[in-house]
């Protein structure tokens, strides 16, 4: 594999797509073909939205491997990156209601929503323990160790966790005009 090194930010391409190094979802669409061919009976039917950050796919590739598994009666509902965690839901997981304050984000379960069954509470533990590893494995490249210095990080209003080598891409991405994006 070689990488696309030394093009930073300048050619528009028209033909092709660049990959940019500070795009978090450069590599979604691979990754999502990916866990679909492998998990299709997670992902039939509608949802709300499944996308994931690049650094984190192997974390949402665990949790499917672990419903896989288990045999865990599972269609995923969204996947999604939201104050810099990892979010998945389930169907037939509790929903999770989610407030924001001043100084960061808090959330909270609750269970018992209309219409949601009692969740298998191994998947649970399983999505928790995922979503607590997005917490210290960077979105971008998926760095995990402490000298990769990977902590959550606020940009105008938009939280994300990257190491502290991936920050300088991902500005330089976020900057980009939207439809350069
Ligand atoms: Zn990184």
């Amino acid at each position: 594999m070689s990488g696309p090194a030394g093009n930073d930010g300048e050619g528009v391409a028209t033909a092709g797509k660049a990959v940019h190094p500070g795009d978090l979802y450069a590599h979604f669409a691979e990754h999502d073909a990916e866990l679909k061919a492998r998990y299709p009976e997670q992902f039939q039917g509608q949802n709300l939205g499944l996308r994931w950050p690049d650094g984190w796919h192997t974390l949402v590739a665990g949790v499917c491997a672990y419903v896989a598994e288990h045999g865990i009666p599972v269609r995923w509902h969204q996947i999604k990156e939201k104050f810099g965690e990892l979010r998945m839901y389930a169907e037939g997981v509790a929903l999770r209601a989610e407030f924001q304050s001043a100084d960061g984000a808090t959330s909270f379960t609750s269970a018992g929503e209309e219409g949601s069954v009692p969740a298998a509470p191994t998947l649970e533990a399983k999505i928790r323990e995922a979503q607590t590893a997005s917490l210290q494995t960077c979105s971008r490249c998926g760095a995990t160790d402490p000298s990769a210095q990977v902590t959550r990080r606020v940009l105008a209003g938009w939280w994300f966790t990257a190491c502290d080598r991936c920050v300088p891409d991902i500005h330089a991405y976020v900057a980009l005009p939207r439809d350069q994006r």
